[in-house]
């Protein structure tokens, strides 16, 4: 098999912390096995991604020493793709049109709320007939697309950090929306869970390696494949990065951006190093002082921790006065000037 990852970004703000950290390990996996890593810009949300958010991106991810093969993908320029993965699910009797209104979802759960019931949708809109449809559209409603998720559906992969992993149908929130809201007659803007397992798809991407705030999404994601006949990759879920006092790590500790450590004056060198030993841990032996190229020969993902990482900033200025040391007079003037 050749392996093939991916770091899929959306380009809504500064580069994250989080995707820098992602993007480490999808790169390192792959030069270990001698694939193929690649670049993707998730920018299907039209209202918050912005062209100079992407810029940032790139060039966040390049200073950390993060560098992809072949053309980055550009999410919404498949758009084509996503629609045909929706009309194919609509035409196999997978998804439907739900065109219950926002005044009615509010309601339902409100009710739920009242009952103690987990907030889901309760697939109401999962068997119109046809006279019902026409109902709702004589009355001008639009309507969302619905994928059926089976309560019953057990869903399981062996998570290549986390091990033996199962998920129920019945805990995924009731039948998914894949397509916004839109005019009944056509298919509203696609979204994340189909669009990223269509490109995922398409881009023959071997291993899915990303946060473990993800692990619904992939339960939902397994769904979308068999659904569509479309080939499963692996999955591993990293652990998040927490701040000192074990929460994740948000604006209040100071850096939520990789440029944030860069106008700090920290060396690429040490943020990619100390970043991948956050969730990894070297093997017996080996200098937790590496460049990325030392740990793409070793790595492996039994050395990836499932608890938290702790960001500990006596551990990266340790690091980085390391990296200090090591240049030669010359490249210290350079970097003082
Ligand atoms: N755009 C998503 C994110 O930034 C991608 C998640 C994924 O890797 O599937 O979280």
């Amino acid at each position: 098999m050749i392996v093939r990852t991916r770091i899929a970004p959306s380009p809504t703000g500064d580069p994250h912390v989080g995707t820098g950290y992602i993007a480490l390990f999808n790169m390192v996996f792959a030069r270990h096995k001698e694939g193929k890593f690649i670049l993707r810009i998730e920018d299907t949300d039209k209202e918050r991604s912005k062209p100079e958010y992407t810029q940032n991106i790139l060039e966040g991810l390049r200073w950390l020493g993060i560098d992809w093969d072949e053309e980055p993908l550009i999410q919404s320029e498949q758009v084509q793709q996503h629609r045909a993965a929706i009309e194919t699910l609509l035409q196999k009797g997978l998804a439907y049109r739900c065109y219950a209104n926002e005044a009615e979802l509010d309601a339902m759960r409100e009710a739920q709320k009242a009952s103690n019931q987990a907030p889901r949708y309760d697939n109401r809109h999962r068997n119109l007939t046809p006279d019902q449809e026409a109902a709702f559209q004589a009355e001008g409603r639009e309507a969302v697309i619905r994928f059926r998720i089976d309560d019953n559906a057990e869903i399981r992969w062996n998570d290549m950090v986390r091990g033996a992993m199962s998920w129920r149908g019945a805990d995924l929130g009731g039948d998914m929306v894949v397509a916004r809201r839109a005019p009944a007659d056509q298919i509203g803007d696609p979204l994340y869970n189909l669009v990223v397992v269509v490109d995922d798809a398409a881009m023959a991407i071997s291993h899915v390696i990303r946060g473990e705030d993800h692990i619904a999404n992939t339960a939902k994601q397994l769904l979308l494949y068999d659904a569509l006949g479309l080939p499963k990759p692996e999955f591993a879920h990293a652990p998040l990065i927490l701040n000192g006092e074990g929460r994740k790590l948000s604006k209040r500790d100071g850096v939520t951006s990789i440029n944030d450590f860069r106008e700090m004056g920290y060396t690429a060198a040490a943020i990619a190093n100390y970043m991948t030993l956050l969730g990894w841990s070297v093997p017996e032996g080996m200098n937790e002082r590496f460049s990325l190229g030392e740990a793409a020969e070793v790595f492996s993902f039994d050395r990836v921790n499932k608890a938290g990482a702790r960001f500990d900033w006596d551990k990266l200025n340790w690091l980085n006065s390391q990296v200090l040391h090591d240049l030669t007079p010359e490249q210290l003037l350079d970097r003082l000037l």
